[in-house]
C-alpha cells in the first residue's frame, strides 16, 4: 500500500521516466493472439524503478525524436498509470483514506492545546 507521500513520489519517478526516454505513453506489447500477458520477474521495473519482484508486462513507445520503438519492461501500475494517469480506483481510494486518517490524526491534537490556552487563561 502506497502513502500520498509514496505516491507523490512514484509519480516523479514515472513522470522523470518519460521525460528522460522522451517518450509520452507505453503501450502493452501483444502476443500473436492478441493477449498481454504478465510474467513474474524479479528484475526492477523500468518506469518507476520498482524494486519488488511482481507481474511486467512488456510495453513499447514510439519516440517521435528519434523515430523508433522502444521496449520496456514494466510493473502492473506502471501499465495502469500510463493509461489512465493514475493509480486503480482501489489504490487510490486507499490513497485518499490513508491522507484523511493522517489529516484528522494531526488536527486531533488541536482541542488539546486549545484546553490548555483555556486551562492557562484560568489561572491568570
Ligand atoms: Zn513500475
Amino acid at each position: 500500500m502506497k502513502t500520498k507521500a509514496e505516491y507523490e513520489k512514484y509519480k516523479k519517478s514515472v513522470e522523470g521516466f518519460f521525460k528522460r526516454e522522451g517518450i509520452s505513453n507505453l503501450s502493452q506489447i501483444q502476443d500473436k493472439d492478441g493477449y498481454c500477458e504478465p510474467h513474474f520477474s524479479g528484475i526492477p521495473c523500468e518506469c518507476c524503478g520498482g524494486m519488488l519482484g511482481g507481474d511486467r508486462y512488456d510495453c513499447n513507445s514510439y519516440n517521435p525524436k528519434t523515430k523508433g520503438i522502444q521496449e520496456y519492461t514494466v510493473c502492473t501500475d506502471c501499465v495502469y498509470y500510463a493509461e489512465y494517469g493514475q493509480l486503480d480506483d482501489m489504490t487510490m481510494e486507499q490513497i485518499n483514506q490513508m491522507h484523511i486518517a493522517r489529516y484528522e490524526e494531526e488536527n486531533s491534537y488541536f482541542p488539546t492545546i486549545w484546553y490548555q490556552q483555556r486551562m492557562s487563561e484560568v489561572e491568570k
